[in-house]
């Protein structure tokens, strides 16, 4: 086990190692006029800059992701990090894409997202923390159009915006289970009008996809001014151009927009930029910091959240067509721990050999990879490799992938770094050369209850899907909007493949229940709410800041 915690480590290497971010913007061809520095380790890359630059068939795209996980997360940027650097090491122009944290997991129970052990991004407590004030940007963006709608009501409702429709939340980047819902406008004719109104997290807010998806400062303009904050009083919609104010809340986002460029332990480029969470929203960094990875590089690495299920699927089917270039390979990142978790064995005795839970949880990997199987791009599996981890479980573990024609590749870059990855990386380089057709899952002209069956049928594992009256008649609005060919992203448990978190493994003929849709016009999709997932998480009994600390000289503790 490692002696340090994530935080120690970091700090410790940071001190040591750490490179000015010039030399790591030299090794990916950037001068210092192509970025715009945040102190002396971080930057953004202009976006001038990006857009002189191609990507060609040369361009290698990886996709990290992995199975359902156990609430501490299973390491998929741990071994995305890692993996990036062990093709570091065998001489490969390696570029990674990662996600922004949210302070929500940040000061509640998961933690960061800055990898773990030797495979962490540095500087890890400001990219943790405040980074380069991307999420503050998009909060602020967010409740500034929240401020001007309550305004244009004060000021007469010229649009007739019914306040009993309004479908714009305010935003807050942490887990504040207090504030889901609120009335505002309370106290007299001068304070506004009173209505009831509701906060999300940063990370589930329609503009946080719009960021991750727009394409460049004009798409991004494009993307806010279709954004619907609610309904008139005839019951159509009402968009952000029709309160005219695209153009002030884009510039808001005029910075949050360029990638952020920062560097692992060893030194690898990584983008880290956009942060969606992948239950409640579409779970990727933004597609400029992939194509930025992929034109700078010729292996770029990215993530997307929670399990295949979630992340890789909204990976696949929304950002893949906004991207214009599908995964060459997959890493399905899966340990031990977890599938003796999806076995039935509580998280206290997770630490025990268990042949026996870790064949039964299987099942759930098993799924896992025919699901990516299926999109017909090469997998491997990464076993993220965990002290407790006994050699009779790593060896079943590969014998079962064996038998399904997938290899699984013991990992162990948390310990190790990049040289604990070189077996990975050799493997995804070779599955990089098998030859493959890829097939999305479903076609955007599908109906809604189309698209919605195929990843409930397909992906889940499930058998059919019920919908709430109020689901039943938005897909009847939708339609006549015509908004009924834009790709869903289902808000759903990300512990399951149901939408029950208790359900682990791999159930089948179970039902999803869809209770509402949100039409996220901006990002150009549908949000399915399934099961009791909240777009304003709360706090656990005992969060992470708790035990979070810094001393008189500016020593952190408990970040992780
Ligand atoms: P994910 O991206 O799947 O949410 P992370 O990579 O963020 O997971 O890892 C979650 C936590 O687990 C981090 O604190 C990390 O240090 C820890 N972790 C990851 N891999 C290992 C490992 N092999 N051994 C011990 N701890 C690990």
């Amino acid at each position: 086990m490692n002696a340090m915690s994530d935080i120690e480590i970091a700090r410790k290497n940071e001190q040591q190692a750490i490179k000015p971010i010039t030399e790591i913007a030299q090794q990916i061809g950037l001068q210092p006029d192509d970025i715009e520095q945040y102190g002396s380790y971080k930057a953004k890359v202009k976006l001038a800059t990006l857009a002189q630059q191609c990507v060609s068939n040369a361009h290698r795209l990886i996709l990290v992701t992995s199975i359902n996980p156990t609430p501490a997360g299973e390491g998929k940027s741990t071994v995305t990090i890692g993996l990036g650097d062990a093709l570091k090491r065998l001489n490969k122009r390696a570029v990674i894409a990662l996600r922004e944290p949210s302070l929500g997991p940040v000061m509640g129970i998961k933690g960061g997202a800055t990898g773990g052990g030797y495979a962490q991004v540095v500087p890890m407590a400001d990219i943790n923390l405040h980074f380069t004030g991307d999420m503050h940007a998009l909060t602020s963006a967010n409740n500034t159009l929240a401020a001007l709608i309550d305004n244009h009501i004060q000021h007469g409702n010229q649009l007739q915006i019914d306040q009993r429709r309004i479908t714009w939340k305010r935003v807050l980047d942490i887990n504040d289970r207090a504030l889901r819902q609120v009335v505002i406008g309370l106290g007299g004719p001068t304070q506004g009008v009173p209505r009831q109104d509701g906060f999300n997290i940063t990370v589930a807010s329609e503009l946080m996809a719009v960021l991750c998806l727009a394409t460049s400062l004009s798409d991004l303009k494009q993307r806010i001014s279709k954004i619907v904050i609610g309904y008139n009083i005839n019951q159509q919609p009402v968009t952000v151009a029709d309160l005219k104010v695209a153009g002030a809340i884009t510039l808001l986002l005029k910075d949050a927009l360029k990638p952020n460029l920062v560097q692992t332990l060893e030194h690898t480029p990584t983008f880290v930029h956009g942060g969606p969470f992948a239950n409640i929203a579409h779970g990727c960094n933004s597609v400029l910091a992939t194509q930025a990875a992929l034109k700078l590089g010729d292996y770029a690495i990215t993530e997307a959240g929670f399990g295949a299920d979630l992340g890789a699927e909204k990976f696949l089917d929304i950002k893949v067509p906004q991207l214009g270039k599908h995964p060459d390979a997959i890493v399905l990142v899966a340990t031990v721990r977890a599938l003796k978790y999806n076995g039935g064995v509580a998280l206290a005795d997770l630490k025990q050999e268990n042949i026996a839970a870790l064949k039964a949880g299987f099942a759930n990997l098993k799924r896992h990879i025919q699901n990516m199987q299926q999109y017909g791009v090469p997998v491997t599996v990464a076993i993220n490799h965990f002290t407790a981890d006994t050699a009779a479980e790593i060896t079943t573990l590969q014998q079962l992938c064996q038998a399904l024609g997938v290899q699984a590749v013991d990992t162990n870059v948390w310990a190790k770094g990049g040289a604990g990855g070189i077996d990975l990386a050799k493997a995804v380089i070779t599955s990089l050369a098998e030859q493959h057709t890829y097939q999305p899952l479903y076609e955007p002209q599908a109906s809604i209850p189309e698209k919605i069956n195929a990843i409930v049928q397909k992906i889940y594992g499930g058998k059919k899907v019920e919908y709430t009256a109020k689901a039943k008649r938005q897909m009847a609005d939708f339609a006549a909007n015509g908004w009924d060919k834009l790709p869903i992203c289902m808000a759903k448990t990300q512990y399951s493949f149901t939408d029950d978190p208790k359900q682990l493994g791999a159930p089948e003929d179970f039902t999803i229940h869809v209770r509402e849709f949100v039409p996220d016009l901006g990002a150009g999709f549908l949000v399915a709410l399934t099961g009791h997932v909240l777009t304003m998480p709360g706090l656990p009994k005992h969060p992470a800041a708790l035990d979070m600390d810094i001393d008189a000289d500016g020593n952190i503790t408990g970040l992780f």
